[in-house]
């Protein structure tokens, strides 16, 4: 099989600003059925039914919490059908055919701002619940859960900090909705009653420090938030790397952010949750950028949730060559590396790179102890690898598997090309 590890090196070659490129709504879309951290799911709706726009077709259960599942076009609703999505695996999703009337469901609204400021903390979570957001950093954590908390919080963080190498989705959301992202950081503290609010972005991104900073003076003056540059290396965007740098916070891994009167957003997922106490919008759009020396025009759009890959490959130009290729869904740290490109966009997904393939052949482990001196997290992958591979779960356990982040460095400076972070998923399975 082609690997994406140290493909990051091909990246260096490639354009760092990417043109933006218009991309029509798909004739179908293939909604996922199941998601991060959901265990089964039912449907309100049958084949041959006609649904609009953020209408719910039906439900996924994540055993603590549910969350709708909504309809991204409007159309005629078609069969379930197995499509690869950000696991690098098929998940079965729902085919909704297009009709493109883009008719709205009625429970989509417009609130008034008086309206807004009038609800509650729990009718604000509702919304939020109602409205499926997520974490859109990558996390697909549900956002109503991390509000769900008697603990005073003291600030809420939203980060900025795309930190996997080129990657500009997030890049594109800040640039473009900037007073979404406050609003929805605004809502969020009107919920909690928090008093301060940190936006953390990298010092090097000023063209983001400055769309931030000019949005924040003309109409959030009032609004206690601070705009903070963070150095550019990788995983600043960890969240407790993030903390750790914007408030001097040491936040113990494993550990609930709100222990520490902290609730940390994605930027992406605060103009979600904007969308959503505004409009009582789902997600209906990403901003995606595709990348790589396989795609003939490397570019960044805005993507219908549920779009098939070869319709975005088609807007993009088209594969540069025949045959195999590396195909990686999310980041060259992250992402997950699809069979073939029979896949869909799915909710948390903001890019995928293709590359020529480059053949290398794994070693046996040289017991350099690269991996180690890397891991941010504390974690000996070197040691994990082994548990996965004799199946120890109770030495994965032992190991605290559980707070591997699969950041994805363990793989890249390994000197034995091992793909590590695939053992770490594998020996997080064996815990669980
Ligand atoms: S993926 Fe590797 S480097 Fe990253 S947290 Fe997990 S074990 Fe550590
Ligand atoms: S970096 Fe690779 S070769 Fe070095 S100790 Fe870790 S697994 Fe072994």
């Amino acid at each position: 099989m082609i690997r994406k590890t140290n493909q990051i090196k091909t990246l260096e070659e490639l354009p760092k600003s990417l043109p933006t490129v218009q991309i029509t709504v798909p004739e179908k879309v293939y909604i996922t059925l199941m998601e991060m951290r959901t265990r089964k799911y039912t449907l309100s709706v049958v084949e041959g039914d006609y649904v609009k726009i953020g209408q719910i077709i039906g439900e996924r259960d994540g055993g603590y919490f549910t969350q709708p599942i909504f309809s991204t076009v409007s159309g005629t609703v078609g069969k379930v059908i197995k499509k690869f999505t950000y696991t690098g695996k098929k998940t079965e999703c729902l085919e909704i055919i297009n009709d493109f009337k883009e008719e709205y469901a009625e429970r989509v609204l417009e609130r008034t701002d008086e309206a807004i400021s009038k609800l509650s903390k729990a009718e604000i979570i509702e919304i939020i619940k109602e409205n499926g957001v997520k974490g859109l950093g990558g996390g697909g954590f549900p956002s109503y859960v991390k509000m769900d908390t008697d603990k005073p919080i003291d600030v809420i963080i939203l980060n900025g900090v795309e930190c996997e190498p080129y990657l500009t989705a997030d890049y594109q959301a800040i640039t473009k909705d900037a007073y979404q992202m406050f609003k929805g950081l605004e809502y969020v503290m009107q919920a909690m009653g928090t008093k301060r609010g940190i936006i953390g972005v990298k010092r090097t991104k000023h063209a983001l420090l400055k769309a931030l900073t000019e949005v924040k003076e003309s109409d959030f003056k009032d609004l206690n938030c601070d705009i903070i540059p963070v150095s550019n290396y990788y995983p600043q965007g960890w969240e407790i790397e993030l903390i750790k740098n914007t408030t001097g916070i040491k936040v113990k891994p494993g550990t609930l952010l709100s222990e520490y009167g902290i609730i940390e957003y994605n930027v992406t997922t605060a103009a979600a949750i904007y969308q959503a106490i505004k409009f009582n919008l789902p997600v209906l759009n990403r901003y995606f950028t595709v990348t790589g020396d396989a795609i003939n025009n490397p570019c960044e759009m805005t993507v219908r949730v549920g779009t098939p890959i070869p319709h975005i490959v088609e807007a993009a130009g088209g594969y540069s060559i025949d045959g195999d290729k590396v195909m990686v869904l999310g980041g060259p740290m992250m992402g997950s590396n699809l069979m073939m490109d029979d896949a869909i966009v799915s909710i948390t997904v903001s890019s995928l790179l293709l590359f020529k393939p480059q053949e290398y052949k794994e070693e046996p482990c040289v017991r350099c102890g690269s991996c180690v001196y890397s891991c941010p997290a504390n974690l000996q992958p070197v040691q994990l690898m082994y548990a996965a591979k004799t199946k120890d779960g109770d030495a994965a356990k032992a190991l605290n598997i559980q707070n591997c982040i699969e950041c994805g460095l363990c793989s890249y400076v390994c000197t034995s090309k091992i793909h590590l972070t695939d053992f770490m998923r594998k020996a997080k399975k064996l815990v669980k």
